[in-house]
């Protein structure tokens, strides 16, 4: 399978389509950007580690009955993948209380909430990803309600996958955030799962081994994503 031209460059991935229309190639970079894109930065190796991660996941969650855009994985950095009509909304589940979640509540990081919840904002860099609820998706026609049910009964879903994945790897998945497309009518997962994208700490001594060490300047920012990828034993 061969690029063919650039369709499309985000802050960490490039797109690019191929002789098939209903195959992209994504190509994952070591930028990092943070807070809108004001924060850049390199994290060297990420692009193979978080194109790798998201894969070794994708193909555990299609076991499991998620469907996803997963084509084929063609080197350390690039993927094939279905081209999708992207949903615009970023969709969150939270276990733990962080982030913007934790702000908002005037919580402290890290406690552990009643049941997993989930919130929507909507995808539009010029607006800045605000925060929506569904009455909003359905309102703007981002989503139809039936589409926002599948998206939210597969959200639950990756998140019961990951989280037992995960805590056998001795991590804890506080939240994350992931995308849905269209393919032919079908809802799919898409885009990626990664530290770019989830927040992990290690279960015992809940250091930080995701993006968070590069928003936050905590150092060790490579390690913790080399960290991540060691235990997922794919090397
Ligand atoms: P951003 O656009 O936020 O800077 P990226 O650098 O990750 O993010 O760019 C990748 C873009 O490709 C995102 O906008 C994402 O929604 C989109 N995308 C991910 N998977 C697919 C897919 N299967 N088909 C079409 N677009 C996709
Ligand atoms: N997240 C993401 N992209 C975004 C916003 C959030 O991948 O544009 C992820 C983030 O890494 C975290 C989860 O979604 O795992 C929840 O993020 P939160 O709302 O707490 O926002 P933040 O604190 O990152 O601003």
């Amino acid at each position: 399978m061969e690029k063919k031209e650039l369709l499309y460059e985000g802050k960490a991935k490039k797109v690019f389509t191929t002789e098939d229309p209903d195959v992209l190639i994504v190509s994952y970079k070591d930028d990092a950007t943070a807070f809108d894109g004001q924060k850049k930065g390199t994290i060297v190796g990420k692009g193979a580690i978080n194109n790798r991660m998201t894969n070794h996941v994708f193909r555990l969650l299609e076991k499991e009955g998620v469907p996803t855009h997963l084509v084929e994985e063609l080197n350390d950095r690039e993927t094939a993948v279905k081209k999708v009509e992207i949903v615009p909304l970023e969709v969150i589940i939270r276990n733990f209380s962080a982030g913007s979640f934790a702000k908002k509540m005037g919580m402290e990081e890290g406690i552990l909430l009643k049941c997993p919840t989930l919130e929507f904002s909507y995808k539009n860099d010029d607006l800045h990803d605000p925060f929506i609820n569904s009455y909003y998706a359905l309102a703007l026609d981002l989503a139809t309600q039936e589409e926002i049910d599948v998206i939210s009964k597969y959200a639950f879903k990756v998140n019961e996958v990951m989280r037992d994945y995960f805590a056998g790897l001795g991590i804890e998945l506080i939240d994350f955030k992931i995308e849905f497309g269209r393919f032919h009518g079908e809802i799919i997962l898409a885009d990626e799962v990664s530290p770019d994208t989830c927040r992990l700490w290690d279960k015992e001594t809940h250091e930080k081994l995701d993006k968070d060490r590069f928003r936050r300047d905590l150092g060790n920012v490579e390690d913790a994503y080399q960290e991540v990828f060691k235990r997922l034993g794919i090397q």
